[in-house]
C-alpha cells in the first residue's frame, strides 16, 4: 500500500499521475504520520461508526480512518485526484469515494443511500472528519451546522485563526457571528495546533484541530431561528457602533424608538456593543422583536 504520509510519496504520485496541488481548491496535504494518527485517535472511531470525510485529497486521513471505522464515505471535488486516491485506498477497508461538492451535499441523504438507511435521517448518527479546504471553511461549517444533519461529532482541521473565531467568547476580538452560530449548534473545543510544516505544500499559517460535538437541541429557546441569526449578523455588521445604532441601521426594519423599546424589553443596555452579547442575550433580544 502507498504511504501518503511521506512527502516523497506524495510527490511521486503527483508526478506519476501528472497532477499538481491546486491552491484554488485548498490542497495542502497532510504528510506527518504522527499528526495523522493523533487526528484519527481523537475521532474515537469504532467498527460501528460511519465516517463522512470532506476532501480526502490523496487519502492521508482516509486510509487511517478506514482501518478504525466500519465505513468511510469520502466526498472529493477534484476529479483529478480520484485515480490516485483509488490506488492509495486499495485494500484500505470499506471506503467509497463520492465525487462532488461538499457545499452542495445533503449528507444525511448520502449516508442513508450508502448504508441502506442505517445512518442518516431517521437512522443512526455519523461522524464528519476533514482537513477542510480553507477557502470555504465558513460556508462549509454553516452548511454542516444549519443543515440539521444527523451528525454526532465533527473533527475538523482549520486555520488556527478561524478556530479561534469558532470558539471565541463575548467581548474578545475573535467573537463574531460564526462563534454564536457554532455555540448554538454545538459544543466546540480546540484540541491541538498543527504546524504548517505538517503539510505539503506548507500553507504558511498554522492550523488547529477542532472538535464539534453537535447538540441534540438548541441551548436557548427561540421561536424564529432565522431571525436570531439575522439579529446576530446585524449586531456584528457594524462592530464599532452601539447595539442600538447597529440594529437601527441594519436593514432589519424599525426605527431607533422601536429598537430602544425592544432592547429595554430584553433588559439590554442600548449602549452596549453587539460583540459583548452572549448567545442567551441574543436569544432574549430576538424574542422581544414583534
Ligand atoms: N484530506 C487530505 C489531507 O489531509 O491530506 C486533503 C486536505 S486538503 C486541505 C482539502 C481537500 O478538499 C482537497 O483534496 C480538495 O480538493 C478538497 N476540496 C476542495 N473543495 C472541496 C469541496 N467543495 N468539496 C469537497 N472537497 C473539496
Amino acid at each position: 500500500m502507498l504511504d501518503v504520509s511521506k512527502p516523497a510519496t506524495v510527490r511521486d504520485i503527483m508526478r506519476h499521475y501528472g497532477i499538481s496541488c491546486r491552491k484554488s481548491l485548498g490542497q495542502n496535504f497532510l504528510v506527518d504520520r504522527n499528526m495523522i494518527k493523533k487526528i484519527i485517535s481523537v475521532a474515537g472511531l469504532t467498527p460501528e461508526c460511519l465516517v463522512v470525510e470532506i476532501g480526502p485529497g490523496l487519502g492521508a486521513l482516509t486510509v487511517q480512518a478506514a482501518q478504525k471505522a466500519g465505513k468511510v464515505l469520502a466526498v472529493e471535488l477534484d476529479r483529478g485526484l480520484i485515480p490516485p486516491l483509488n490506488e492509495v485506498l486499495e485494500g484500505a477497508g470499506d471506503v467509497e469515494i463520492v465525487p462532488g461538492d461538499a457545499l452542495e451535499t445533503d449528507f444525511d441523504a448520502l449516508a442513508g443511500e450508502k448504508t441502506g438507511g442505517t445512518f442518516g435521517r431517521g437512522g443512526q448518527a455519523y461522524k464528519v472528519l476533514g482537513n477542510l479546504p480553507y477557502y470555504i471553511t465558513s460556508p462549509l461549517l454553516m452548511h454542516l451546522l444549519t443543515g440539521r444533519f444527523n451528525i454526532s461529532l465533527m473533527i475538523i482541521m482549520i486555520q488556527l485563526e478561524v478556530a479561534a473565531r469558532l470558539t471565541a467568547v463575548p467581548g474578545t476580538k475573535e467573537y463574531g457571528s460564526l462563534s454564536v452560530a457554532v455555540q448554538y449548534f454545538a459544543e466546540s473545543k480546540i484540541l491541538f495546533r498543527v504546524p504548517g510544516s505538517c503539510f505539503f505544500p506548507p500553507p504558511g499559517v498554522d492550523s488547529a484541530v477542532v472538535r464539534l460535538s453537535l447538540r441534540s437541541g438548541p441551548p436557548v429557546a427561540v421561536h424564529d431561528e432565522e431571525l436570531l441569526f439575522k439579529v446576530v449578523r446585524a449586531a456584528f455588521g457594524q462592530r464599532r457602533k452601539t447595539l442600538l445604532n447597529a440594529l437601527a441601521g441594519s436593514g432589519l426594519g424599525g426605527d431607533k424608538d422601536f429598537w430602544l423599546q425592544v432592547l429595554e424589553n430584553a433588559g439590554l443596555d442600548p449602549r452596549r456593543r453587539g460583540e459583548t452579547l452572549t448567545l442567551a442575550e441574543f436569544a432574549a433580544l430576538t424574542e422581544k422583536i414583534k
